[in-house]
């Protein structure tokens, strides 16, 4: 038993378990679901008992796993965050709804559309909460620019741009450039994130993509490390998205272009609580105030208000499977060349 869980009392703790002793967590999640009253890590799983254990005691948590299977049988354990390589969360999530764990899964959910749907039907049928941590509907930035274009401030939407071209850090440079098979490449990794943060701006669905990608610096393995794409929504908005893990000295941003204005967001497809909004008509420019706050956990306690019956996860289940179709026509359109329609997983 740790400190914290001495300090809580563990009747009224809500615990959770880390299924992938990974960066993400231990940068972000960690701290996000701490924060939240009365929740705490209370276990995590590696492939590594070993390496599970120095995680563990470096990140004070009381119990290390080397097997998800021991994970899901402690009872201290209510929810899981699955923050493994991307191949791994198909098999992990049906694990846990299996164990009755309530469940935020990392995205992308899976490889393909048809694993992500048999995740999120595994979980409504054990009657277990399952969301996708996409983490930038939580931004401040990106829920005052849906605000704004639902406002109608800049009238009808018509086209958007997504500047998400960045470098990647030297301790992530693993798998996500030479491991296929694990779902890595910047589209997997950051279109993804686009085509999510899109569908929740314009509440519309995307339904086609083009685009062209280049392995051109960092990845190998048939991977992408650079890719342009246009992806085309139902209410006829057409997106430009600008993803790139060899990018050193661009600044990320998106905007969104209406028939009577256009919002501009810069420095805001990053994981910080950072950023602009400004607002452009024919009045001239002006700035949007923005109250920033952490991303992750305000998307944290979206999916524990959620658990408790109290409004719906940040991005559901549903929001991974479709953002994750989007992403993967954009795959598919870069490879083969041609236009690619979007499939609707729930049609
Ligand atoms: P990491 O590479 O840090 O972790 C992934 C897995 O790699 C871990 O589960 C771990 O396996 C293994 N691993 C990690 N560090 C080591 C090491 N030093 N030696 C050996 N094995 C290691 O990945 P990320 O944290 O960057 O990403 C994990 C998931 O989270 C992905 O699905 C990614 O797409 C997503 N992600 C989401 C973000 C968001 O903002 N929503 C941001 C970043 C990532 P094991 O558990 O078996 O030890």
């Amino acid at each position: 038993m740790s400190l914290v869980d001495i300090t809580l009392g563990e009747e009224k703790m809500f615990g959770w378990g880390l299924i992938g002793a990974s960066t993400i967590a231990a940068e972000h999640m960690i701290a996000a679901i701490r924060v939240q009253p009365g929740h705490e890590v209370v276990a995590v799983a590696s492939s590594s008992a070993a390496r599970g254990r120095a995680y563990a005691d470096q990140h004070l948590v009381s119990a290390a796993y080397g097997s998800v299977e021991a994970l899901l049988a402690d009872p201290k354990v209510q929810a899981v965050y699955i923050s493994t390589t991307n191949e791994l969360h198909r098999d992990q999530v049906i694990a846990a709804a299996a164990a009755r764990k309530h469940v935020l899964c990392e995205k992308p959910l899976a490889l393909n559309v048809a694993d992500a749907l048999a995740m999120l039907n595994a979980c409504g049928d054990a009657g277990v909460l399952m969301a996708t941590n996409h983490h930038l509907r939580n931004a401040a930035t990106h829920r005052k620019i849906r605000e704004l274009v639902r406002a109608g401030a800049i009238g009808k939407p018509l086209f958007a741009r997504v500047f998400h071209a960045v470098y990647l850090p030297p301790h992530l440079q693993g798998w996500r450039l030479d491991k296929p098979q694990a779902g890595g490449g910047v589209i997997l990794d950051l279109t993804v994130h686009d085509a999510d943060t899109l569908r929740f701006i314009l509440d519309a669905e995307p339904v086609e993509a083009v685009g062209m990608a280049q392995s051109a610096a960092m990845a190998s393995a048939g991977l992408e490390d650079g890719a342009m794409a246009v992806l085309r929504f139902d209410n006829g908005v057409l997106a430009q998205l600008h993803d790139a893990f060899t990018v050193k000295h661009a600044d990320t941003g998106i905007e969104i272009h209406g028939e009577k204005g256009s919002i501009v967001g810069r420095n805001v497809m990053t994981q910080h609580p950072v950023g602009t909004v400004s607002l452009r008509t024919a009045d001239g420019e002006k700035p949007i105030a923005i109250e920033h706050e952490s991303l992750y956990v305000r998307g944290v306690a979206a999916f524990c208000a959620a658990i408790r019956g109290e409004g719906t996860p940040a991005a559901t289940a549903e929001d991974g499977v479709r953002s994750l179709a989007a992403a993967l026509a954009v795959v598919d359109a870069c490879r083969t060349g041609a236009a690619t329609r979007v499939a609707n997983p729930f049609a």
